[in-house]
This record gives C-alpha cells, structure tokens and sequence, in this order.
C-alpha cells in the first residue's frame, strides 16, 4: 500500500460508505453508496442546528491478513449515547454494528497493513428540510460509515506535544462535553487556533475553574511510575474508549490507577517530576513535552515520549496489532 507514514490523517476515503436511513419511525436497511458525495436538503436539520454526532474507531490489517476492530461496541453504545443527548433518532446498537461490518467489508482490499490501520468515522446527522424546526429534535436522519486507510495522527515523531494550560475558557457547555459531536469541536476551535498561531502549542488543555477536562479531542493522563491518574468521569468531556482501554491495561501492570479530580495546579507539579500524555483513537497516547501556563512554559523531562507513556501505548499497540493475546475480549474481527 502507499506511504501512509506522510498521509495527512483521514485525507483518503475508501470508495464506497455504508448506510442506514431513519424516516417515518424506520431504519432502512443498510446498502452501500459512492463516498464522494451526498443528496442533502440544504434545508437539512443538521445544517442549520447541528443536530450530528460521530464515532471513530480503528480496525487493523494483522499479519495473518484478518482485520479486527478495537473495541466497536464500546464505541456503538457512545455513539447511541451521543445520539440521544443531540434528540437525533436513536438507531439500534445492532443496526450501528452492522452498518460498520458493512463500510469494512467493502473497503477490505483497502485495509492497510500495520502499522497503518483503517479508521472507521460512523456518522449520524438530521436530515429533514426544514429550516422552521430550532425547537425540534431532528425527525428524518442518515447514518453513513466512512472509511479511510490512516497513518500515524500526529507527525512529531519522537518530540514530545506542547500544550497550552487553559484556566478560565470551556471546551463546550457544561454538560453536553460527553457527546461527540462536531458544535464541541467548533466551540473551542478559535481558542485552539490561537494558542496555535501564538504560542506554537499543538492543542489546549481545558481546565475552566482549575479543574482538568481534556483537550480538544483527546483525554489526559498523568503517569509515573507506579501511578496513572486521569480526570474522573464528568459530563464536561467525552469518555474516551482508549481512556478505558489504558486505565484497565495499566491495572493489569500493577500501576495504581487512580480517576479522580485533578487541579491545574497539580497537573503542574506534575510537570516537575513526571509524564502528561494525551489518549484518543487517533493518536493512541501521545506524551506531552511541554506545558505553557499563563505565560511560563515548563518542560517535562528532556522534552520528549516519557517512558511510562511508551511502555503504555505499546501495551495498548500490541493488542490492537495481535502481537500481545487479546484477554479482554477487545476486538471483533470483521
Ligand atoms: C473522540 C474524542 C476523544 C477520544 O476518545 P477515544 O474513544 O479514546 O477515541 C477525546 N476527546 C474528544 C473531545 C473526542 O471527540
């Protein structure tokens, strides 16, 4: 396959998607169309009041050639999860699952062997036309899986992330943090560009109030080594499968895993003695070399991966690739 090392992550789309659509209190059964394109009323609901959510899951091309996805049901009930808190129809679990075997299935020529993976972007929006309807959950929706052969998310190789310590803006609002939806990702898109373009930072840690969320679209971790600790599910940031994945491996490894709240101020303690890595699908768990708070930047070791982040995030890397025994049951082959 090609050089997926240098793809910018997410860019190419399998051909075909898989879908289902919701009219009249009914899921249609799922087929496949082309996935360059889509016959939407411009008047749809989720154009106008943003009634969408998404999943991203990965599956992976083994030695052996089978394909296996991480974790689909954990990541089908959030997606459930997202849909009911958006007031989008609600599609059944099984219908979400075999909607997402349909997308592989299809693309399964397009896999790409390790260390690449295929990731795997279920999508539910509301589609009825009608630009009248502000105060309404979305009556008719589609949801659609996409699929794209993808590389590594993040390009700094080795050098470990810079983030930015937020102390007073918000991700999104209170409460509506645990959907995954596209509005999160806009309502902290301007702040993200910022600390981009002016402090060089790769991405921002909320933490409104003094207490620590996540960032844009990953959750953090602070690791040592007997200890890893992580925020302690709130409403105000998404609950992530790889959050899960990685607090249930270091368990295993005889880390004391501890989910509770955790302050900026700890967190830069933290800095002087420890690791911050960030989880999520795409980057697996990226270490943190940098942490800038209110104008003083603190460098986390030699500013590169830690070595419990790596130890971690290989662990993790192992199941997912069938070089480690999958004794959680996490993976479903497709
Ligand atoms: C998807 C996402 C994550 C990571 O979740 P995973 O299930 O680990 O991929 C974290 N934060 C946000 C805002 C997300 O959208």
């Amino acid at each position: 396959m090609g050089n997926w090392q240098t793809l910018p992550f997410g860019a190419v789309l399998l051909e075909q998607m898989a879908t289902s659509s919701y009219r009249d209190g009914q899921w249609s059964e799922p087929r496949l169309v082309p996935s360059d394109r889509m016959d939407i009323s411009p008047a749809a609901h989720v154009l106008h009041y943003s009634s969408t959510c998404f999943e991203g899951l990965k599956a992976y091309r083994w030695r052996d050639g089978s394909i296996h996805a991480f974790r689909m049901d954990m990541h089908v009930a959030r997606m459930c999860r997202s849909a009911a808190l958006l007031c989008l129809p609600e599609p059944p679990a099984e219908l979400v699952a075999r909607v997402i075997r349909m997308a592989v299935d299809a693309g399964r020529a397009g896999v790409p062997d390790l260390p690449a993976a295929l990731y795997i972007r279920p999508t539910l929006i509301g589609t009825n036309g009608s630009i009248g309807s502000a105060g309404k959950g979305a009556e008719e929706a589609l949801l659609y899986v996409l699929v794209s052969p993808v590389g590594p998310y993040f390009k700094t190789g080795a050098k470990g992330l810079t983030v930015l310590l937020e102390q007073a803006a918000w991700r999104t609002t209170p409460g509506f943090g645990m959907a995954k939806t596209g509005a999160n990702y806009a309502s902290s898109l301007r702040r993200i560009m910022q600390a981009k373009r002016e402090q060089d930072a790769d991405q921002i840690v909320f933490a409104p109030g003094g207490i620590v969320q996540e960032t844009g679209a990953a959750n953090v971790f602070l690791l040592a080594p007997e200890r890893v600790l992580t925020p302690a599910k709130t409403e105000d940031f998404l609950h992530g499968v790889t959050r899960d994945s990685l607090l249930r491996l270091a368990a295993r490894q005889g880390y004391r895993t501890e989910e509770r709240q955790i302050s900026a101020d700890e967190l830069l303690r933290w800095c002087a003695t420890s690791e911050i890595a960030l989880s999520g699908t795409a980057a697996v768990l990226a270490g943190v070399g940098t942490v800038i708070a209110d104008g003083v930047t603190h460098q986390l070791g030699d500013g590169g991966i830690g070595p419990v982040t790596a130890r971690l995030r290989q662990a993790l890397v192992d199941i997912q690739s069938g070089t480690a025994a999958d004794e959680l049951g996490w993976l479903t082959e497709m």
